[in-house]
């Protein structure tokens, strides 16, 4: 499967509900190898493209405005979620959006950042 940035394919990114939207925000591809090669582990995104319908699914929220519609967020599990969350925060600490959960560090590259959240009784979302 070629990659379409350092680490990632295009399957990966991809809406896991088999729509075909995969067209990943190549700034949130660079911020996502740069989560990989701190994490220094093979991560395989839970979450990245989703589409209306399947964002809402996993939302239960018909009206968000989730940066993953948007294919500008990725989530990414690793083992230390907390240790991610602090790199990225303290590397860009004026932009973007990230999310600390109990499993994975939610990465995205909103324009009207930066935004920055705790929900770590969350689990992996799909
Ligand atoms: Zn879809
Ligand atoms: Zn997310």
């Amino acid at each position: 499967m070629p990659k379409i940035s350092k680490h990632f394919t295009r399957a990966e990114v991809a809406c896991k509900c088999g729509c075909g939207f995969d067209s990943m925000d190549i700034e949130t591809l660079k911020i996502a190898d740069e989560a990989r090669d701190f994490a220094n582990e093979s991560i395989t995104p839970s979450s990245a493209c989703r589409c209306r319908k399947h964002n809402t699914r996993v939302t239960k929220k018909p009206r968000s405005i989730s940066q993953h519609l948007k294919a500008r967020a990725m989530d990414l599990p690793v083992s230390n979620p907390k240790a991610l969350f602090d790199y990225l925060r303290n590397k860009y600490p004026n932009q973007y959006g990230f999310g600390l959960y109990k499993t994975f560090v939610h990465v995205d590259t909103r324009t009207n950042g930066p935004a920055r959240w705790k929900l770590i009784w969350h689990s992996v979302r799909k």
